[in-house]
């Protein structure tokens, strides 16, 4: 039995895609030349002013929603003061005690018993989500140190859920779904090698069964989701060895090193006042409608995983499948489209989607943006099939050439001359022809064993060049086997 439970509690950073920066109109992209993306109000020259940029507040109040947060009626901007050369204010632009949207959760899948079950899902509790400007970028060498000014003014949002993780499967599960529900919506790219989701982890330890908290340890400099979950894991440890030893856990922040896998104090806790928060007195507080809220909440497509429940129980997809095409909006929307268009085989064109398409997808450079499939060439593709004008075999060589050059199958099936040829009479023909050529299983089938017949079908695959629909071949060599 365990003695300690853990307990975690996420701040996620959230770069917004908006065209624009927070408070001016430049734009951010990442990889750019640094301070190239920078103007008067980013460098906070004298005299300038901030301008509210309306699009991060419509794209918050949409993730807002998505995770069930309360949405503020009235919200305003706070000024976070402190002396850092990352930001050329000194302060940055925040909100304290009245962010944009409180309380909410994520649902989370946890790891199923196997690949291909579904895990459980429960909902992480939230604590907040509020809005702010990201700060410059500094790289420091031995003697020196480097700012970039391009990302400072960038729309961020701040995702701070409660104290309710207590592994880092959790953690795990909690920032893949925050990934996949952000980038559904395109609220972002949530790239954390490109610094656009970024992640500090707060760590505590408690005896099993107790209902307090323990005093917490804030991980910063966790690089990668692999990155939050090893250091939450080194962390836990590290705070049983010392309750273990007889000794206090102190509030502090570390440094993790993904390097030599271990942390380092960074300093001992600041507190809120340190930074001595105060309303911004260049920005209006902001009153929002019910119509503007309810027109936002309006924009929320389906979510994956209320998507994915309706593939598994309406559709009859198997988990693998659903847990590929519901995951990612340019997949589910591809499914759909191919869907609409020939609603009967949707196992049929979601394999096709989640297995070939993807395969060759990989295997190129190919984007969403340059493919030349469209969905109702896939849907045409399946009804081909399905109508036993295309064999299984030559769908695979139609695909991989609508794949290449964006013709129809159709187009391609009579190009190629691959339409499978239906006359019964010559096909019988053929069919007495096997049952004469092959005694053996022809005997063993008469004699009650069924499989024998998938010899003679094999012949007859061979004698048609596989052109012959498998199941009228079976048909017609029961009728002789039979006769
Ligand atoms: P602070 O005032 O230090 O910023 P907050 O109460 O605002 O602390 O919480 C910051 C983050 O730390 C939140 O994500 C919260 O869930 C988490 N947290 C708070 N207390 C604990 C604890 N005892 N153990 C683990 N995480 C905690
Ligand atoms: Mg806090």
């Amino acid at each position: 039995m365990e003695k300690y439970e853990a307990v975690i509690g996420l701040e996620v950073h959230v770069q917004l895609k908006t065209n624009t920066k927070m408070f001016t109109r430049i734009p951010y992209h990442y990889g750019e030349a640094p301070n190239t993306l920078v103007d008067e109000v980013v460098l906070a020259l004298p005299g300038t002013l901030p301008v509210l940029n309306k699009a991060a507040i419509l794209k918050t109040i949409e993730v807002g929603s998505v995770f069930g947060c309360k949405i503020a009626r009235k919200t305003k901007w706070d000024r976070k003061n402190y002396f850092y050369p990352d930001a050329p204010k000194n302060y940055q632009i925040s909100q304290y005690d009245q962010p944009l949207c409180a309380g909410g959760f994520v649902e989370i899948e946890l790891e199923g018993p196997a690949r291909n079950i579904q895990g459980k899902h429960r909902k992480v509790a939230l604590n907040r989500i509020h809005l702010e400007e990201d700060v410059g970028k500094l790289t420091h060498f031995t003697d020196e140190s480097w700012i970039d000014y391009n990302r400072a003014g960038t729309p961020l949002i701040e995702i701070v859920s409660e104290p309710d993780m207590h592994s880092s499967a959790e953690a795990f599960a909690y920032l893949k779904s925050l990934e996949m529900h952000l980038k559904f919506i395109g609220a972002s790219d949530c790239d954390m090698e490109k610094g656009q989701m970024r992640c500090d982890a707060n760590v505590s330890i408690r005896p099993v069964g107790a209902n307090y908290l323990g005093t917490k340890v804030e991980l910063k400099n966790l690089n990668s989701i692999s990155g939050v979950c090893n250091g939450i894991e080194h962390e836990i440890k590290r705070q049983i060895a010392m309750v273990e030893a007889g000794e206090r856990i102190e509030q502090e922040t570390r440094r993790w090193d993904a390097e030599k896998n271990e942390s380092t104090s960074m300093r001992s806790k600041e507190d809120a006042h340190d930074y001595r928060y105060f309303t911004d007195p260049d920005l209006c507080p902001i009153v929002l409608s019910e119509e503007l809220i309810a027109e936002q909440v309006a924009k929320i497509p389906e979510l994956p995983f209320a998507k994915q429940e309706r593939y598994l129980h309406d559709l009859q997809l198997p988990y693998t499948i659903t847990s590929v095409i519901c995951f990612e909006k340019p997949l589910s929307d591809f499914f759909e489209k191919a869907m609409s268009v020939y609603p009967k085989n949707p196992q049929a064109i979601a394999n096709w989607i989640a297995n070939d398409l993807l395969r060759e997808m990989s295997n190129g450079t190919s984007s969403w943006e340059q493919l030349k499939i469209t969905p109702p060439m896939i849907a045409e593709l399946v009804q081909l099939i399905d109508d036993q004008i295309l064999s299984k075999q030559s769908a695979k060589e139609v695909f991989l050439e609508m794949y290449t050059s964006g013709q129809s199958p159709k187009q391609i099936v009579k190009d190629k001359g691959l339409e499978m040829k239906v006359d019964r009479d010559a096909l019988r023909k053929l069919c007495e022809e096997v049952v004469a050529e092959f005694p053996k299983p022809v005997a063993e089938f008469r004699a009650g064993k069924e499989k024998a017949i998938n010899v003679l079908k094999g012949q007859m695959m061979k004698k048609t060049q596989g052109k012959a629909p498998v199941d009228v071949i079976e048909q017609l060599l029961l009728e002789v086997l039979k006769s």
